[in-house]
């Protein structure tokens, strides 16, 4: 029986699935635990092609499974500190901009305020 693993995205490959779209690499398991990798569809949504083709001849001997799985958790975890150093960005952003926010909204009333005062001097003094 074979068991397809979930997430074995390696790099986006130069293969073109039908759509048009880069291929992804997946990885197939086997029940001795050997793997074999091929291509699929690159599109993310449901609209998949189901595009396929090896791109390993034969299952991988265990050294370049262990190579493999290292890439992969390399490139995870590239992707991962990509995605953090976004989230940090945006969260920078969202900061900077409550702070304008604030900022003009204290302008506002300080000038209101001052607006005030001088109506009511004004009153005193007539
Ligand atoms: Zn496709």
């Amino acid at each position: 029986m074979i068991s397809l693993s979930s997430s074995s995205l390696v790099a986006s490959s130069n293969h073109l699935c039908n759509c048009g779209l880069r291929a992804e690499i997946r990885t197939c398991w086997n029940d001795e635990m050997m793997a074999q990798r091929f291509y699929c569809c690159g599109s993310q949504n449901a609209n998949s092609c189901y595009y396929f083709k090896w791109l390993d001849d034969e299952p991988l001997e265990d050294d370049a499974i262990i190579t493999r799985l290292n890439d992969e958790r390399l490139h995870l975890q590239d992707t991962l500190h990509a995605y953090e150093t976004r989230v940090q960005e945006l969260e920078n952003a969202i900061i900077l901009e409550r702070s304008r926010k604030m900022h003009k909204a204290l302008t506002s009333v300080v000038g209101l305020v001052c607006l005030m005062i001088a109506l009511f001097v004004a009153f005193l003094v007539i």
